[in-house]
């Protein structure tokens, strides 16, 4: 499986914001872009030019990519997708980002960040309506379950990233039952139930120049 193998803190500070990647880690002191809160490279503390146009629209899709984590052909694919489905092309696109297994993995709080959730899906902890999916880019649709297989339920990873998670705000298009470890779509994601600072307009045009 090809994935991205730059620093997931450079990613942040390239993007001049906190993407949240490594999940409990950028909560803390620790966090990369705490520390260094200027672009990465031998160049990155100079004062920058002015962003074109282009690359104002082209920043925000790299960003998009790296919260999902996601190489640059699969997500086209993905836009390519949401510009056939019908409504905005905008919120169609991020709707299926969250929609990907790993995203609402994460989201339920199984997992501390995406690309944590990522490997555990990868290593088959998770059933989805009653078969194991080892695919984090499966998406789920309204009335799906995602539930951590009974011999997965003490792992320390999931037990310890619930514990975190308690009392945070869950996505109102998911529903979590704690006791058993299972949660369930309950709708498609509207836009404004995505919290995420993205201006997914600009990739719109980005990809239609
Ligand atoms: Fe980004 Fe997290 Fe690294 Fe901070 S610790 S720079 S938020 S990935």
């Amino acid at each position: 499986m090809a994935r991205y193998k730059d620093s997931r803190c450079k990613r942040c500070r390239r993007e001049g914001m906190k993407l949240f990647l490594k999940g409990e880690r950028c909560a803390t002191a620790k966090c990369a872009y705490e520390r260094r809160s200027y672009p990465p490279g031998e160049h990155g503390k100079e004062r920058m030019p002015k962003p074109t146009g282009y690359a104002i629209h082209l920043r925000e899709k790299q960003k998009v990519r790296s919260i999902y984590g996601i190489l640059e052909r699969q997500f086209r694919g993905y836009f390519e997708k949401a510009s056939r489905m019908k409504g905005v092309t905008g919120d169609n696109l991020l709707a299926l980002l969250e929609r990907r297994l790993d995203n609402v993995v994460y989201r339920l709080g199984f997992a501390a960040s995406r690309s944590a959730a990522r490997q555990l899906i990868g290593h088959r902890h998770f059933t989805v309506n009653g078969r194991v999916v080892n695919i984090p880019s499966h998406i789920m649709r309204p009335g799906d379950e995602v539930r951590v297989r009974p011999k997965s339920k003490e792992m320390v990873p999931i037990k310890d990233s619930m514990e975190k998670s308690k009392g945070s705000e869950r996505a109102n298009w998911l529903e979590l039952d704690a006791g058993s470890l299972t949660g369930r779509v309950v709708s498609i994601p509207t836009r404004e139930s995505i919290n995420l600072p993205i201006n997914e307009q600009l990739i719109v045009e980005l990809y239609s120049k």
